[in-house]
């Protein structure tokens, strides 16, 4: 615990409360265990998160999986609907709502998705910190056997936390991996010669050492030193901002309890709430004594309400002493109010989630192009036609194949010469075929025929193409 964390420290905007102020070494913090209704509906939140990531990878919606963000391979896939590399652009405006949703978030509940959402809090408090409460005890425990010498039962004490944090990580690293390159490659890598996916091996290793150090050795730093969001706090955060925070009008001054001091006469000698047991300090996984105000470090996990309402309650004093609130609501009074920024944010995500509804339902998961085959002139046919060779490229984005057929929609006498009446789009691929599309040499004004070809798939055209044949010079 860094002891240097005080509601007196007025310099404590000047170091952060993990590194020594003199040697700069790092302070390892030893949290206490959060006890309170907060940290049971965070654990419930906690489970039920776990739990859709746990069968996330095996969700498909029309065969394509629920998430999958394929870096390497540039695909994406959310929901069902599958975005290749040339639906960037929508990925970006998806990425773009969110981030807006999270800025208009920010500005009106302050840091709700680090204390309740985010990977990195669920997974170091309701799993990493539970099962090391679970083996080492409590923080005075777990202070005193790091500083107790090493004997047998230190060794198996840390050794099984470890192992346990180990084998933790590569889980976690294994379904991460799952959520990268979907379920069906990564069976194929577990089960398939290790040899021939080294690449995947590699990630698979590398994931796992990255989240056992993060767990068991980086812990709270990663949110204060390598999440830009915490960063980005003190512009998103205003007054109005409902942020987990100390009420000082009624916590300060502050002073001990005195059993011989009834909260009645407590409150008549001008002394404040808070009685200094510092227990909101012992619980905080970030080290930061929240009397202080609210500092970058805070990721708003609630468990300093928890041990203040504890208090509260032990004491008989109202609960609430450090609680959900807004600047404004705990210096003036004032309840929540709608502010002019949270409806000029509310307003772009209303525009930006429009706009991407509409692309998302007017978008086609099957792409068609026709092109030249490369280096082929006209080719003279029986009949006194003129043929020309073409290629047609089709990209389906969906997980099973689809029979497309072309067809052509002008000019009359043009068609389409192929072996195959129709085409089979294979799934989540490109299919190239060639045609020769054919026309009457009469129809060519100056050795061009523009020529529209249509694509129908079940019977409805989906698409036209239209391309311009080439043919004899003829008027
Ligand atoms: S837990 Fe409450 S009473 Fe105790 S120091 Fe913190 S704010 Fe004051
Ligand atoms: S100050 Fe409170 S809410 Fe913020 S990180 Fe510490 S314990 Fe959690």
């Amino acid at each position: 615990m860094n002891k240097d964390a005080s509601p007196l420290a007025s310099d404590f905007r000047d170091a952060i409360p993990t590194a020594d102020r003199k040697t700069g070494d790092r302070i390892w913090i030893y949290p206490r265990q959060p006890q309170g209704r907060f940290y049971r509906w965070r654990s419930w939140v906690a489970w039920i998160l776990l739990a859709i990531l746990a069968v996330g990878p095996f969700i498909k919606i029309n065969g394509a999986p629920l998430l999958m963000m394929n870096i390497p391979a540039r695909k994406f896939a959310l929901f069902g609907q599958v975005f290749w590399p040339q639906d960037l652009y929508i990925f970006a405006l998806l990425l773009l709502t969110i981030f807006v949703m999270i800025v208009l978030f920010t500005a009106v509940f302050g840091r709700v998705w680090c204390g309740w959402l985010c990977p990195q809090t669920i997974f170091m408090e309701m799993v990493f910190r539970k099962i090391e409460y679970g083996l080492e005890g409590d923080a005075h425990e777990q202070r005193a056997l790091d500083a107790a010498p090493w004997t047998r039962a230190k060794w198996i004490k840390k050794g099984a936390k470890h192992a346990i944090f180990f084998g933790l990580s590569f889980l976690i690293g294994n379904w991460l991996l799952t959520y990268i390159i979907g379920i069906d490659a990564w069976w194929a890598l577990v089960t398939d010669n290790p040899m021939r996916h080294l690449q995947g091996l590699a990630a698979m290793i590398g994931f796992s050492l990255l989240f056992y150090g993060i767990f068991a050795r980086f812990r709270e730093q990663a949110c204060t030193f390598i999440c830009p969001y915490g960063r980005f706090q003190s512009v998103l955060l205003d007054n109005d901002s409902i942020v987990v925070a100390y009420d000082h009008r009624r916590g300060e001054p502050q002073q001990r309890f005195r059993k011989d001091q009834p909260y009645e006469a407590r409150k008549a000698a001008g002394i404040g709430d808070c009685i200094n047991c510092r227990l909101c300090v012992e619980v905080c996984p970030t080290g930061i004594d929240i009397r202080n105000g609210t500092q970058m470090e805070c990721v708003n996990c609630t468990a300093c309400i928890d041990a203040c309402d504890g208090v509260m309650d032990r004491l008989s004093f109202p609960r609430g002493l450090i609680r959900y609130a807004s600047q404004r609501n705990i210096s003036e009074g004032l309840r929540f109010r709608v502010t002019a920024r949270m409806v000029i944010y509310s307003t772009i995500l209303l525009l930006l989630s429009g706009v991407l509804v509409v692309i998302l339902a007017t978008r086609s998961n099957v792409e068609t192009q026709l092109l030249r085959a490369p280096g082929a002139l006209f080719t003279e046919l029986p009949d006194n036609e003129i043929g020309n060779i073409y290629m047609v490229k089709i990209a389906n984005k969906t997980m099973r194949d689809i029979p497309l057929a072309l067809s052509i929609e002008w000019p009359d006498g043009a068609h389409i010469r192929t072996s195959e009446p129709e085409i089979r789009a294979a799934r989540d691929g490109i299919t190239q075929t060639a045609v020769v599309l054919a026309a009457p040499r009469m129809l060519f004004k100056h050795g061009n025929l523009p020529i529209a070809v249509g694509v129908y798939q079940d019977g409805q055209r989906i698409r036209t193409l239209k391309v311009n044949l080439i043919g004899p010079q003829t008027t």
